[in-house]
């Protein structure tokens, strides 16, 4: 059985040997990109190179690029800890090719990996197209063999790819894993779809667009190819695990903070465990490229990601701060395939513990607040928006994190009215500022936070944490 660091590189070495250059991962906080706060995709340290604004010496590139989709337009963190495939930090397995090879030899390349490399039985396999892409509908007949009944087009934005609202685009044909009638669910487009059982693994994009403004769609110069096998997801596979949580990285980082708290990642304590380990990689990727936790921006997005955590680590009854002591298990897995966690080891763990030590001293008192405040509340009922908004005003409780707390009650929160009450704050403060006579400062400072202030800070809610910085 392959550990993911063999998977990682079975997939890069077959690509290489078919030709493409093997490029290192982009950052996880683009460069030069102020359409998107991370990097969601392979693609995106790619982007000029489909528009064909820049080239360089190589059409053909493979890389495992370090994702992230917290915050942005792909958001998986309320998903962590909830589902089995996904994470907020993750690899994204792609090859690439930039107006070279386009559907055909896509469709090849993926067939012969999967089928000849790792060896995935043909009658556990199935593949989406886009609903008239009729040509990826007979490349996959002729390449694969399939039946028509293991084709399944699929009309939803499920399979037209963007990485944003603008950027290169197209349709795509995604590959599934048939996990077997053990788990619940139905085949992709089914009514089903969100159960377990097929598990999507691979998306071949087949580039043909450049989406400049919304609305507005041109053809790229040369039609091209994008692809994302997510890393996790295909181990799992191969490791016969039906999660994500399963496989040798996250047992080893699990194991980690079960020895550490001596709770046993079994009944309830097991989404804790998922979602400290989930979290513990995103947040060490992050510090490790400079993003430090603040209450704006990227920093704010690093911020709910270890808060979150954190509050797990206190329902596993963490008497000390848990995060930090999870660094060297961290670095023992990934730290060969990505050197900057080796080098920012000290940052990573000192952030983490200043980080988990200030919370602490807020966390219990909010979540004593929390726990009185939704005493009556039951199943469908929403927590008052005010009291969300104190909890984070007071407390530092992002709102992700009191939803995520209520979440296993089933009970919401009034988003709305935790926005109305931010911005009543926000108007009592301007107020207040005005009254104090300091005019001169009024007229410039004010002007500049709306421009600056207004736009980076993306703490409000979802809604406003849309990937736009
Ligand atoms: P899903 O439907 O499961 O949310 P997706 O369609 O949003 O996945 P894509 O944008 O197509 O995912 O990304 C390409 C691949 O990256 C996916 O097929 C999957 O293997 C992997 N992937 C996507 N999101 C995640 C995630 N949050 N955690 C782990 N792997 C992911
Ligand atoms: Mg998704
Ligand atoms: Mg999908
Ligand atoms: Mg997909």
């Amino acid at each position: 059985m392959s550990g993911v660091n063999e998977i990682r590189k079975t997939f890069l070495d077959y690509f290489r040997k078919e030709g493409h250059a093997a490029v290192a991962s982009g950052p996880l906080v683009p460069r030069n990109d102020p359409t998107l706060m991370f990097t969601s995709a392979g693609m995106v340290q790619f982007k000029n190179l489909f528009t064909g604004v820049e080239r360089r010496d190589y059409a053909r590139a493979t890389t495992a690029q370090k994702c992230l989709r917290a915050g942005g337009k792909h958001n998986d963190l309320d998903n962590v800890g909830y589902t089995a495939r996904h994470h907020t930090f993750f690899e994204m397995l792609g090859n690439f090719s930039f107006g070279d090879y386009f559907k055909e030899r896509a469709i090849e390349l993926a067939w012969g990996l999967v089928t000849k490399h790792f060896d995935l039985p043909k009658d556990r396999l199935l593949v989406t197209v886009y609903i008239d892409d009729d040509e990826a509908y007979g490349l996959w007949k002729k390449i694969a063999g399939f039946s028509d009944d293991r084709i399944i087009r699929i009309a939803s934005s499920d399979n037209f790819w963007a990485a944003g609202d603008t950027g290169p685009c197209g349709p795509c044909s995604e590959i599934f894993f048939d996990q077997g009638d053990k788990l619940a669910g139905g085949p992709p487009g089914s009514p089903d779809e969100d159960g377990d059982r097929f598990l999507e693994f691979w998306n071949l994009v087949f580039m043909q667009y450049d989406q400049v403004a919304p609305g507005e769609r041109q053809p790229l110069p040369r039609p091209s190819i994008d692809t994302g096998m997510g890393l996790e997801r295909i181990s799992a596979i191969l490791q016969g695990a039906s999660s994500n949580y399963d496989i040798d990285l996250f047992k080893a980082l699990i194991a980690a903070a079960v020895e550490a708290t001596g709770v046993p990642a079994e009944g309830a304590a097991r989404a804790s465990h998922r979602v400290i380990a989930d979290h513990l990689r995103a947040s060490s990727f992050l510090v490790a490229e400079g993003v430090l936790p603040s209450n704006e921006g990227r920093g704010y997005v690093l911020r709910r990601i270890m808060r979150r955590a954190m509050r797990h680590a206190q329902l596993l009854g963490a008497a000390e701060p848990l995060m930090w002591r999870l660094v060297p298990a961290l670095i023992r897995e990934m730290g060969a395939a990505y050197p900057e966690l080796v080098r920012a080891e000290g940052l990573i763990s000192e952030t983490l513990q200043l980080e988990e030590v200030r919370f602490r001293t807020t966390l219990a008192r909010g979540l004593g607040l929390l726990d009185e405040a939704s005493a009556g509340l039951g199943e469908g009922q929403s927590l008052a928006g005010e009291t969300a908004f104190k909890l984070y005003d007071t407390y530092g409780f992002p709102l992700d994190l009191t939803q995520d707390a209520l979440r296993a009650r089933g009970v919401s929160v009034d988003v709305d009215g935790f926005n109305a009450a931010m911005a009543r704050q926000k108007a009592e403060a301007r107020a207040a500022w005005a009254g104090s006579g300091e005019a001169a400062t009024e007229t410039v400072w004010f002007p500049i936070r709306e421009r600056v202030g207004a736009t980076e800070f993306l703490g409000y809610g979802a809604e406003q944490a849309d990937g736009q910085v």
